[in-house]
């Protein structure tokens, strides 16, 4: 079965892990710091704080920022279910906001609508969690402008997104948010095995979100409220987890970063081979935006409502062609987890639209030529 996106794993990568094996240090020591440090340098944004997943990462940010009990957390129902989880773990109310069907982002437009209205009722959102879709950046600018005018925060998912870029910068450099946070999962652009980050260009959010990640201990003397300085001594100002990623899952991260962008230059030429082969069937893609650079994590389909196949009938034939295609995603709000907590089918119709014809077509660098040839030519056949 030809997979829908698989790990890229080199000699050096290899090498790099076993040097820390052999090293004196396998979870805290140099490699996360250089790590951080490396993907910091790489989004240009100012602080990194490494975590053992990126659902790690969404829920120290979501910590920092002060979310709790009370509050409201906004996000896309086309995501996985950890950008909305992380509301959930702090207590916070979680609701949603529709897509635009042309980029499978959450909506500008519907997003202000909601504001206008969650204005009125007092039930503005605290923060807004926007996901970059398959890698393509949301409308960041416009999202930015809302969050002065209605005070709310934003964390950018851009696990998706590593590589891409949005107005000619590096998405992660938080020019239009307050945090990002990417994946290091091996489905992902880039891999540690597990593993994500958080950055922001804020000195005390990056400070708070390493104290959630690590039991909420601290041994910065400056910090010490009690009055006590001795060598072994370190103080618990908050709870936190312990959420720490391990230095054999830095040097494989810091290994695969120096693949990244030769990574996204192969996705994108994937991405163009399949939009000029697939031309003329009853489907439709992501339309790119200007100035917007892909990192094409997916490269996802939508099946016309006119096409002689359902999304099922097309999975089914497609699997059987040994072709393994996947759905991203189901709508969040659809899950028993928040029907339960009083969401409904009906709620958001672009969303659901999106996904009765979603389905994700194999991508990754090492995708062969025959594979290639093999996935067009099947969908013609079945489309045509
Ligand atoms: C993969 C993914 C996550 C979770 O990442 P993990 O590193 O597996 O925790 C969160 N949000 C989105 C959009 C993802 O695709």
């Amino acid at each position: 079965m030809i997979p829908y996106g698989k790990q890229h794993i080199t000699e050096q990568d290899i090498s790099a892990v076993v040097e820390v094996l052999k090293s004196d240090f396998i979870t805290q020591g140099p490699k996360v710091l250089e790590f951080e440090q490396a993907i910091a340098q790489y989004c240009h944004a100012q602080h990194a704080v490494a975590t053992n997943s990126a659902t790690s990462a969404l829920h120290i940010a979501c910590q920092a920022l002060g979310l709790s009990q009370g509050d409201y957390l906004w996000t896309s129902p086309i995501s996985f279910v950890a950008s909305a989880n992380c509301g959930r773990y702090c207590g916070a109310q979680v609701d949603f906001v529709d897509i635009d069907l042309d980029t499978v982002n959450i909506c500008p437009k519907k997003l202000k609508e909601k504001l206008v209205l969650a204005k009125q009722q007092n039930k503005l959102p605290k923060v807004v969690v926007v996901v970059h879709m398959a890698g393509l950046s949301c409308d960041m600018q416009a999202i930015a402008t809302l969050a002065k005018e209605y005070e709310f925060t934003i964390i950018e998912d851009a696990s998706h997104a590593i590589g891409g870029q949005y107005h000619g910068k590096p998405v992660g450099n938080c020019q239009f948010s307050d945090i990002s946070v990417f994946s290091f999962h091996p489905v992902k652009i880039i891999t540690s095995a597990e593993g994500g980050i958080a950055v922001t260009n804020d000195k005390a959010l990056a400070s708070k979100m390493r104290l959630y990640s690590s039991h909420g201990v601290t041994r910065e003397q400056a910090t010490f409220t009690n009055g006590i300085d001795a060598p072994w001594y370190y103080e618990q100002h908050c709870l936190g987890q312990n959420y720490r990623m391990t230095e054999l899952q830095g040097a494989l991260g810091l290994s695969q970063l120096q693949r990244v962008d030769n990574i996204i230059e192969q996705r994108q030429q994937l991405a163009k081979r399949y939009q000029t082969a697939l031309t003329g069937l009853p489907i439709q893609w992501q339309q790119p935006v200007d100035d917007n650079y892909s990192a094409y994590h997916l490269f996802v389909i939508r099946l016309n409502d006119d096409a002689k196949l359902t999304r099922e009938q097309l999975f089914e034939a497609l699997r059987e062609a040994n072709i393994g295609v996947n759905v991203h995603y189901i709508p969040i709000h659809t899950q028993p987890y928040y029907r339960e907590l009083g969401f409904n089918q009906g709620d958001f119709p672009v969303a659901e639209h999106y996904y009765q014809g979603a389905l994700s077509l194999p991508l990754y660098p090492e995708l062969s030529e025959q594979d290639f040839d093999h996935i067009t030519t099947t969908l013609h056949t079945l489309l045509g």
